[in-house]
């Protein structure tokens, strides 16, 4: 008898919450992770002595409440409260608080038809956002999504969400160009597209459905870091019954005599079996497990052509002090703008050229960025009077028209931080410590192919039956016993954790068919037995 029912490839937040679902269903479960590290691209690292910091991801929203709550997750999710700052050329900024008319007073300030605009922009992604929610359960068409969004009072709710540019929905809503930059911006992340684009409308939305701070689409920072979220669910898994190894890295899939999935072997050459394989790693890296004669053509063609090259760079340092922001706040004091994010995409032009210039393998002077401190908040994070920063900065190429980036890997970082002392003076004299991850460090730190930090682009063309390949986005790939539970599964990237939970319902289905006992369905009230 197999020493396990199921494996699964990667300790991502996925790859756990699948584990978890599949232990709590009595399955014996072992998790194998090629890293030192549990949590794939959602951690907190002590990445210098008494410095805490979430190195990849940053900010939560996306996670399933019925995540949180099935699993019982002890994690402390605190709304953005301001939610984002965007300094001003001249000094000073603009604040988005959670109180609307804060908010609606500090838009006024630049625009009165702006800030009449602002709450409608929201309800017309807070409207797509309630009627793709049942959809990220299952792995949904795309028929069914523009079904969903049928009979709306928002004419066209579909084509504007989802399939068109976020620079059209902006500029429909907005007229200040500041205005226009900053909700374009959302509709970039992660992305190589511009925001002229079609299909970067969905990408803003893809941002716009998480309610896990209890709010549809209001985003907010776990207290510890990003690891609280996966050493949570570690904790689950292991209570469950499951097992997590590390530095174990699965070089194949192992097949039987009647080509199913049976195990896995290690780059040691180790093997493990188990009639239930789940992978929490891309796409492209999933298919590398298994021989190429094994899976039909079709499927290795749409993986070739799976977009998975990146355009992020993160940039996390260690600070002696608070960068002072020109303009607002004093010295060495927290304010309202070290709080939420501090964000630089002054206008749509910029962000178009920004992107162009690295569609051409160029690194722009000019890009937009995304920081964090969240020692601001939680000062224990960092020995006393020492702050984190963390920068998420676009477009950084993969693959670099000059230049490799082991030679211009400082080079970027400077440029990344130039971009916020443009309205921060004096922020690069307080680095005292920086590491800085482009593509190719993402890729290699983190397993993710092309540093794509979603397991592939966003984009319309690989979400629902896209993603990662139609037929094959049911979370079955084409060998029987063999899953795809990462976030290059319906419904994407982020720390969302619906992949990693439909996943482990396609499992137990499946084992219910085969007439295996014990199965019982995320989320299902009564136990599925044969
Ligand atoms: C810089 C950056 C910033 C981001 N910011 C945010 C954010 O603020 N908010 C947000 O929601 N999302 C953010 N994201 C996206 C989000 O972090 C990812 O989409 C998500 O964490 C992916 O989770 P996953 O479980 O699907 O896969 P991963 O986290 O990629 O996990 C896969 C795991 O598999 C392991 N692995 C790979 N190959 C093997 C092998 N052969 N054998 C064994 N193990 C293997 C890897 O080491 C990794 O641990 C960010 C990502 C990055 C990189």
């Amino acid at each position: 008898m197999d020493p396990y029912d199921a494996i699964v490839i990667g300790a991502g937040h996925n790859g756990l919450i699948s584990g978890c679902y599949l232990a709590r269903a009595g399955l014996k479960v072992v998790v194998l992770e090629r890293t030192d590290r549990i949590g794939g691209a959602c951690v907190t690292e002590e990445l210098w002595p008494g410095v805490r910091m979430s190195t990849a991801s940053y900010a939560t929203s996306l996670l399933l409440p019925e995540v949180i709550h099935e699993l019982g997750l002890d994690i402390d999710i605190r709304l953005k409260d301001p939610d984002f700052f965007h300094p001003y050329d001249d000094g000073g900024g603009l604040l988005f608080w959670d109180d609307p008319t804060k908010t609606h007073d500090a838009i006024a300030h630049l625009s009165k038809k702006d800030a009449e605009a602002y709450p409608r922009f929201h309800e017309l992604f807070d409207e797509a956002a309630r009627r793709l929610t049942p959809l990220l359960h299952y792995p949904a068409t795309r028929k069914q999504a523009r079904r969903a969004f049928r009979q709306s009072e928002i004419e066209g709710l579909f084509d504007k969400t989802v399939t068109g540019s976020i620079a059209e929905v902006a500029e429909e809503y907005f007229e200040h160009e500041l205005m226009r930059g900053i909700h374009a911006s959302q509709g970039l992340i992660g992305t190589g597209a511009g925001p002229r684009t079609p299909g970067t409308a969905y990408v803003y939305l893809h941002h716009a459905f998480g309610m896990a701070t209890g709010r549809l689409g209001q985003w907010g920072f776990v207290r510890g870091g990003q690891g609280a979220i996966t050493g949570a669910l570690a904790d689950v898994l292991r209570a469950s019954g499951g097992e997590i190894r590390t530095e174990v890295e699965v070089e194949r899939l192992k097949l039987d005599v009647r080509r199913r999935a049976s195990g896995v072997v290690l780059d040691s050459g180790e093997e493990i079996d188990a009639g239930t394989v789940l992978s929490g790693v891309d796409p492209k890296r999933t298919l590398t497990f298994v021989p190429e004669d094994s899976v039909p053509p079709e499927f290795v063609v749409d993986i070739d052509i799976y977009p998975s090259e990146g355009m992020v760079v993160k940039v996390n340092c260690a600070l002696s002090g608070l960068p002072k922001f020109r303009g607002i706040g004093s010295e060495g004091v927290a304010g309202p703008e070290h709080m939420g994010t501090i964000s630089v995409a002054p206008s749509i032009d910029y962000l178009e050229a920004s992107a162009r210039e690295a569609v051409a393998g160029k690194v722009p002077a000019e890009m937009f960025c995304e920081a964090w401190i969240q020692t601001a908040s939680e000062p224990e994070l960092a020995p006393e009077g020492k702050h984190t920063l963390s920068v998420f900065a676009q477009y950084a190429p993969y693959t670099l028209a000059e230049g490799s980036w082991d030679e211009r890997r400082d080079e970027i970082g400077d440029t990344v931080i130039a971009n916020l002392e443009r309205y921060a003076p004096g922020l690069t004299d307080l680095v005292e410590e920086r590491v800085v991850f482009g593509p190719p460090d993402l890729e290699a730190r983190f397993g993710l192919t092309g540093g794509n930090i979603f397991h592939g682009e966003i984009l319309p063309d690989w979400i629902f039956e896209g993603r990662p390949a139609s037929p094959w986005h049911r979370y079955r790939l084409p060998i029987a016993g063999f899953y795809l539970c990462g976030s290059g599964a319906h419904p994407g990237g982020g720390v969302c954790g619906a992949p990693g939970r439909n996943a482990a319902r396609a499992v137990l289905v499946d084992l219910a068919a085969r007439g295996v006992e014990r199965a019982v369905e995320p989320g299902a009230t009564t136990a599925v037995r044969t």
